[in-house]
């Protein structure tokens, strides 16, 4: 039985919409990946001190056989070749990839957190995620939709 998983993806560095879409041809290709669908691709404000760039969100679905970690392991390998903006050692990253949920499973280890811990906050998440899942519920019985409506989606906007 495959389990229905789904990604975040962020970028604010060297072509950011390129970023995902490359990001996604590379989840597209990965054995063990099915279903790949994502929603519309989001600008973003970034959060946290100091001046950066605009991000570019998106979430996407995939139904799977791999265990969590081993999907972790899958999103790490490619945001590490994602990791060099060309002709810049050791450049900064220019992929996020997490797992935002893992079916209907709650996890707490040292490597893995799931649900993504931030999930429920971030309006550049759960926005993108109702436009794949609009019914959803979390593990814990959170309906999606209750925490829509306390999402402050002000510094969010439709790229696509
Ligand atoms: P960040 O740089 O903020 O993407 O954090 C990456 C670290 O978060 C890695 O060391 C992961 O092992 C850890 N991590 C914990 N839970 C998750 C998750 N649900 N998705 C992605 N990374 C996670």
């Amino acid at each position: 039985m495959t389990v229905r998983c789904y990604l975040g993806l962020g970028s604010n560095q060297a072509d950011p919409q390129g970023q995902l879409s490359q990001a996604l041809d590379r989840l597209a290709g990965t054995p063990g990946l099915h279903n790949l669908r994502c929603s519309r691709f989001y600008g973003s404000k970034a959060v946290g001190p100091g001046e950066q760039a605009d991000y570019v969100n998106a979430v996407a679905s995939v139904d799977t056989l791999l265990s969590p970690l081993a999907l972790l392991d899958t999103l790490q390998q490619i945001e590490n070749l994602h990791g060099r903006v060309r002709d810049v050692r050791w450049g900064p990253r220019t992929l996020d990839l997490d797992l935002l949920l893992y079916g209907e499973q709650t996890i707490n280890t040292a490597r893995l957190v799931v649900p993504h811990p931030r999930l429920a906050q971030r309006a550049f998440v759960l926005v993108p995620l109702a436009e794949l899942a609009p019914d959803l519920t979390l593990p814990d019985g959170t309906c999606l939709s209750g925490l829509l409506d306390y999402a402050s989606a002000e510094d969010l906007w439709l790229l696509q």
